[in-house]
């Protein structure tokens, strides 16, 4: 349900959306003096990710990059010669790894020979994508087997991985951000702030003289980001750093336009940060109930997730899955034993206690 309010903004699901048509693909808007949005295509069922540009001097500061592929590239061309007027990119920002985000990050950087601004984690992430095993190794077999899937779907799951559309061209070097700095652009002064959960060191970007905050993937209006377990860390708690991040998120005015990678920009950001850990805390509930018996991480993906249709869902599936029952196991609130190979999940005895690291040690 939607309804526009007297200034003619769309109001919907307690979130006010200013702007009621993005720009076309290619295409460029003014959501601030200075700072555009640019939408960028993707072939995927997520079709498009919000791209920024802020002036800067006798240039123009990119916030993430779009995919690496070719069509990418041409959108770019399109945007050089026009929307920025012929004038030079002078830095590039990437909120964090995503190949949606940094996938042509090396090829601006190498065309217009300026520097690239990332989180120390993730440009290190970002060089993990680009070198994956060409063959399904021990560990990845151990981590979705002992999920509950068969080898033969362990396998299938493999190939995901090395998708040619997942592996960005990366630069040789970066400036670090870190939390709290801030980056001068333009005469607005940007703190960084460091998300976590979604990726491992997420940065947005806020300005609080003019109420701006560029949220990457960390804040999305509708959709809600992937809170996911990999197999790079089985033991990870990323739902835990996720309701931490949205806690911290709240110092943050609730008035502030938030400009996301996804979707609008809108208002009320702190209505989206309780709907967000409303989210995942109905998910949690789900969980703790269908773990009344001992239950693998497959057999709770399909309670949870029972739309999950193809490999690539299902991928997605049983890292929020395993996020969520991490989160619980942390929490003292789930146990996991191993039989044959697969892990099962089962409600704890109220009082139990967490242990702080899982496996043999
Ligand atoms: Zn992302």
């Amino acid at each position: 349900m939607s309804r526009l309010d007297a200034q003619g903004h769309e109001w919907r699901s307690g979130l006010r959306f200013p702007w009621p048509q993005p720009p076309a693909n290619g295409e460029v808007l003014e959501v601030a003096p200075g700072l555009l949005w640019l939408r960028m295509p993707l072939p995927f069922g997520l079709d498009h990710i919000n791209l920024y540009l802020l002036r800067h001097g006798q240039g123009w500061v990119a916030v993430d990059t779009g995919l690496n592929n070719v069509q990418t590239r041409e959108v770019w061309e399109g945007v050089f010669a026009q929307a920025l007027g012929g004038l030079p990119l002078v830095a590039v920002v990437c909120t964090h790894f995503h190949s949606d985000h940094v996938g042509v990050l090396g090829w601006l950087a190498e065309r217009f020979r300026c520097p690239v601004y990332m989180t120390a984690s993730e440009f290190q992430a970002m060089h993990q994508l680009g070198g994956r095993r060409a063959t399904c190794d021990w560990a990845f077999s151990e981590h979705y087997q002992k999920a509950g899937f068969t080898c033969e779907q362990t396998e299938a799951l493999f190939p995901l991985l090395n998708s040619a559309h997942f592996s960005p061209e990366i630069p040789t070097g970066f400036t670090r951000l870190r939390e709290g700095v801030t980056l001068n652009i333009g005469g607005r002064a940007w703190q960084v702030l460091i998300g976590r959960g979604h990726s491992p060191e997420h940065a947005c970007l806020y300005c609080a003289d003019d109420g701006l905050l560029i949220s990457g993937d960390q804040v999305l209006p509708r959709i809600t980001s992937s809170v996911c377990v990999e197999v790079t860390e089985p033991e990870a708690n990323p739902l835990g750093d996720w309701l931490d991040s949205i806690e911290r998120l709240r110092a943050v005015p609730d008035s502030v336009l938030v400009l996301p990678a996804h979707e609008r920009p809108f208002c009320n950001l702190h209505t989206r940060l309780d709907q967000l850990r409303d989210h995942h805390l109905a998910h949690v509930q789900t969980l703790l109930a269908a773990c009344d018996v001992p239950r693998s991480a497959v057999e709770l993906m399909a309670v949870m997730f029972p739309k999950a249709k193809g490999r690539f869902d299902e991928m997605m599936a049983i890292g929020e899955t395993l996020a969520h029952a991490n989160y619980l196991m942390a929490e003292g609130r789930l146990r996991r034993d191993e039989a044959e190979g697969v892990f099962r999940y089962a409600r704890t005895a109220d009082g139990a206690t967490a242990r702080p690291v899982s496996g043999p040690l």
